[in-house]
């Protein structure tokens, strides 16, 4: 009742087309939803997100949940997470990538879930971090565990663009640090991030929780553009 007399004064439109939202549509409508451009990688060990990895540092898995594509219903959603406050789709999506785990039987290979943090600058200016939403949602569906400030971002990574190539991967090997790492040691780890396209942020951070003893590392993100 009362949630009808909001939206009576304030409608809810959807974050990618702007139609008036049904009831018991939340954030994106039901045929919005139905057009994100799902990628079915969670069921496949050697999707092109897993074979990112390969030759670079061993997983137990990788996937992506959604295409990336620019312009596309995908980044009106993305957008509105990471720029417009709307923490809710973050938990949404996040949602969706707990379906696949537990869909693909991997959620029972996870023991705890680390959202890659921002760089803490970055995130004091957002007032928080997307990625925890993303966490938070797959716990949700999973119950499996999360937690945020196991892993720390130590420095800004936007000057490496004019960095030499060499600095860059010198960089990105060290943008991480594990600030409580008995919660990492004997752990099998997701981390989840929104985008990836190289996969080096994920890399970088996944290295660097062996490095601290992690029994085994995977990886899940959003959308990914491979
Ligand atoms: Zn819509």
């Amino acid at each position: 009742m009362l949630n009808d007399l909001v939206s009576l004064f304030y409608p809810r439109n959807c974050v990618c087309c702007h139609q008036t939202l049904n009831k018991g549509e939340q954030d994106c409508c039901v045929m919005c939803l139905t057009e994100l451009p799902r990628t079915n990688f969670s069921n496949f060990d050697d999707n092109p997100v897993a074979k990112l990895f390969w030759g670079r540092i061993e997983l137990t898995f990788g996937f992506s949940v959604y295409h990336f594509e620019k312009g596309g219903k995908l980044q009106s959603l993305m957008h509105s997470l990471k720029y417009k406050g709307k923490t809710q789709i973050g938990e949404f999506l996040g949602r969706a990538i707990g379906n696949e785990l537990n869909n693909s039987g991997k959620a029972s290979k996870i023991d705890l879930i680390l959202p890659i943090p921002l760089h803490p600058k970055k995130e004091r200016l957002r007032g928080y971090n997307q990625s925890d939403y993303l966490a938070k949602g797959i716990h949700e569906v999973t119950a499996i565990p999360y937690a945020s400030n196991v892993v720390r971002r130590t420095m800004h990574t936007t000057s490496q663009t004019r960095k030499a190539k060499f600095d860059r991967w010198k960089n990105v090997s060290s943008i991480f640090e594990i600030h409580k790492p008995e919660q990492v040691n004997g752990k099998r780890i997701l981390v989840v991030d929104d985008v990836t396209t190289t996969g080096s942020t994920l890399e970088s951070c996944a290295r660097e929780l062996l490095n601290h003893q992690a029994a085994a590392v995977a990886v899940t993100v959003v959308a990914s553009s491979v």
